[in-house]
C-alpha cells in the first residue's frame, strides 16, 4: 500500500498541479478580477522558471520528502500516531489539520523574524497577483519549509496518505487562492468560511504593512480568525489596492536572477515586528 502511494505520488501531484494551473489560467483569462499592467510573458516565464529551479534544488537537498518520511515513520513506529491506536480516519483528519496549523505558524514566523522575512518577502515582491504568484518562493525558503515539515511529520507520525492529501491540497489551494479570478461576492463570502479565497489572500499581498501582516492562512481560513490575524478586505478595495512591497518595484525585479538575490539586497523593512509599520498605523 505505502509503496504504491510513493510510486504514485509524483504522478498524482503533477497531474493535479497541471490540471489546476491550466484551469486557473483559463479562468483568469476569461473572468479576471484586476487588470494586469505587466506583460504576462515576463512574470509567467520567470515565476514558472523558479518552480523548476525550486523542484530541482528540493530533490537534491533531501534524500526523502514528507510522504516518504511518513512511510518510514510508520514502519519504524516514529511519532504520535504510530504509537497510539487511533482510527485511520481520525488520524488523517487530525494530521491534515495540524500540518495546516504548522504551515500557518511557519508563515507568521517568516513575517516576524527579519532574516526570514528577507527570504519570504520575495513571494510578496510580485507586482501582480495571479496563480503563478502562488508558486513564487525563494529556494532557501522552500528548503527550510521542507525541513520544518519533515520535523512535524517525524513528531506527529501521520498516515502517509494524510501527508499526500495535505501536499496535494496545499498545492491546489495555493494556485486557487492566488488566482486573479472574479468570484461573485456572495460565493466568496460563503467559500471563505471553509477555504482561503483569492480575495482573502490578496489582502496579504497588499503593499500596506498592516495588510501584508494579516491573513497568513494558505489553506484553511480558521487559524487567522482564531488567532486574530484576519483582515476581511483591503482598505483601498481590491481594484484600488497596490500589490507588492515597498522594495523591488521595477519590472527588472521580476526576473529570476534578481528574485534570487533579493534576500541580500536592501534593509529587511516591512516585517511584522518592524517599528515603522506601527508608526504608520498610528499616523
Ligand atoms: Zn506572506
Ligand atoms: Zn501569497
Amino acid at each position: 500500500m505505502s509503496d504504491m502511494l510513493l510510486n504514485a505520488e509524483a504522478a498524482i501531484r503533477l497531474t493535479v498541479f497541471l490540471g489546476i494551473l491550466i484551469a486557473m489560467v483559463l479562468w483568469e483569462l476569461s473572468a479576471p478580477r484586476r487588470r494586469q499592467e505587466i506583460p504576462r510573458v515576463i512574470r509567467w516565464t520567470n515565476n514558472l522558471g523558479l518552480v523548476v529551479l525550486d523542484t530541482v534544488i528540493l530533490r537534491l537537498s533531501f534524500p526523502i520528502l514528507a510522504v516518504g518520511l511518513a512511510v518510514i515513520g510508520a514502519e519504524r513506529g516514529w511519532g504520535l500516531f504510530n504509537t497510539i491506536d487511533a482510527p485511520l480516519w481520525l488520524a488523517i483528519l487530525v494530521s491534515v489539520l495540524l500540518l495546516d496549523l504548522a504551515i500557518y505558524l511557519q508563515h507568521v514566523l517568516f513575517h516576524a523574524v527579519p532574516g526570514l522575512w528577507r527570504l519570504h518577502r520575495m513571494h510578496h515582491a510580485d507586482l501582480e497577483f495571479d496563480a503563478t504568484t502562488g508558486l513564487r518562493f525563494h529556494p532557501v525558503e522552500i528548503v527550510m519549509s521542507m525541513g520544518i515539515k519533515l520535523a512535524v511529520v517525524a513528531a506527529l507520525g501521520p498516515p502517509a496518505v494524510a501527508v499526500l492529501i495535505f501536499e496535494v491540497l496545499l498545492n491546489g489551494t495555493a494556485l486557487f487562492n492566488h488566482a486573479n479570478i472574479n468570484l461573485p461576492r456572495r460565493v466568496d463570502r460563503w467559500l471563505r468560511l471553509f477555504v482561503v479565497t483569492p480575495d482573502m489572500h490578496r489582502v496579504h499581498h497588499s503593499i500596506d504593512p498592516r495588510e501584508t501582516n494579516s491573513n497568513y492562512g494558505f489553506n484553511l481560513p480558521w487559524w487567522d480568525r482564531l488567532l486574530g490575524t484576519y483582515v476581511a478586505q483591503p482598505a483601498k478595495g481590491h481594484l484600488g489596492m497596490d500589490i507588492g512591497i515597498e522594495q523591488f518595484r521595477t519590472p527588472r525585479d521580476l526576473w529570476l536572477d534578481r528574485m534570487l538575490i533579493q534576500p541580500v539586497r536592501g534593509p529587511a523593512s516591512g516585517h511584522a515586528l518592524d517599528a515603522d509599520n506601527i508608526k504608520e498605523t498610528r499616523q
